[in-house]
């Protein structure tokens, strides 16, 4: 690991500020980051990390009209046991509850888990001597490498990798927005491979919060190797808002949570068993898997249906 500098933030915009040039960066709880920097998996380095953990009050989740406001340091242990979470964001809290294990829930948090980085062997070998696609190389290892647990719809800008945040797909499911220092960017919008980042921040951008509307039903179920703590192969959240359309999001199978339209479009009538089914089927008929993965695609539909069966 490299030498840095550590500087406790006062507050979200002093923190923004400070990592307007890119060479700090932020932390919250540290589970993702510093493993990333003890490997140097970046050809860059920062000269700063930024301790988010000291910003008083932003770790709050509180209710706010038709709404709850969930502060970006609210531990992911804090999201799982919220009683409001788990009465009016039910899909969330049970996606904070399947995150790693106790430890890394009660240091981790909602804006760490939101912003961590993709899980993708080749981006995250040690000492960057996979010089990928993300990093400004020229080629995705995976796209013909060892892909078992990459994407089954096709790249982002050239790269495979998989958003495995467990928290993303409910709070995209959700309608949720994310609130930065710089604006206000709808769940759905927020994430994709850009960079060393899984999101649409800019140097200087800091999360602030996260406005998740209220919904009568939502539902969060993962599918990972092992039980105990694990990333998820595939995940998947649904929520009905309150115009009663149901909203499918899939983790773990594209660069961004997947929002399938065609599963959506299955359940429009209703949500039933038979519907559920039939939207597991839509989902994955638009999937492309890589040579490894094909399995995922049975994962997926599966997953589907099991979650939708749930809000029935
Ligand atoms: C063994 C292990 C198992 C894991 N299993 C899972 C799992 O099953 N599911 C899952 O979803 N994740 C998993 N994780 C990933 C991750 O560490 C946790 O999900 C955790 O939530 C990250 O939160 P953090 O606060 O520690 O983030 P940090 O490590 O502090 O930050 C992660 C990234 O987000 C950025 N960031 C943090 N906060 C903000 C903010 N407010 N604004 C802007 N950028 C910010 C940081 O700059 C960094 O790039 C696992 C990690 C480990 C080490």
């Amino acid at each position: 690991m490299k030498h840095f500098k550590h500087l406790q933030a006062t507050s979200a915009d002093q923190a923004a500020k400070e990592a307007a040039g890119g060479t700090a960066w932020v932390m919250a709880g540290g589970t993702d980051l510093l493993g990333t920097l003890k490997d140097e998996i970046f050809p860059e380095y920062p000269e700063t990390v930024i301790d988010l953990k000291t910003i008083e009050g932003m770790d709050s989740i509180e209710e706010d009209g038709d709404a709850l406001r969930i502060g970006a340091l609210a531990k992911l242990s804090a999201v799982a046991e919220s009683e409001l979470v788990r009465q009016h964001a039910q899909a969330l809290a049970q996606a904070a509850e399947r995150v790693a294990s106790p430890t890394i829930r009660h240091m981790g948090t909602l804006g760490g888990n939101v912003c961590q980085m993709h899980r993708c062997w080749y981006f995250r070998v040690p000492d960057d001597r996979f010089h990928c696609r993300r990093k400004g190389g020229k080629t995705c290892p995976a796209r013909i490498g060892d892909n078992r647990y990459h994407s089954i719809f096709g790249d982002d800008n050239g790269c495979y990798a998989v958003s495995s945040h467990d928290t993303a797909p409910a709070l995209v499911a959700l309608g949720a927005t994310v609130v930065t220092t710089k604006r206000e960017i709808p769940a759905e919008e927020f994430f994709g491979a850009h960079g060393h980042r899984s999101n649409v921040l800019e140097d200087g951008e800091v999360v602030k919060e996260f406005r998740v509307p209220k919904t009568a039903k939502s539902a969060f179920q993962k599918f990972a190797l092992r039980k105990s703590i694990d990333f998820p192969v595939v995940n998947c959240a649904v929520a009905q808002g309150s115009d009663r359309a149901t909203r499918v999001v899939l983790g773990g199978v594209y660069a961004a949570p997947w929002r399938s339209k065609e599963a959506e479009e299955a359940v429009a009538g209703g949500v039933t068993a038979e519907s559920a089914a039939k939207a597991g089927e839509a989902a994955v008929s638009v999937a492309k898997p890589l040579g490894k993965n094909a399995y995922k695609v049975d994962i997926a539909r599966t997953l589907v249906k099991r979650t939708l069966t749930d809000l029935v």
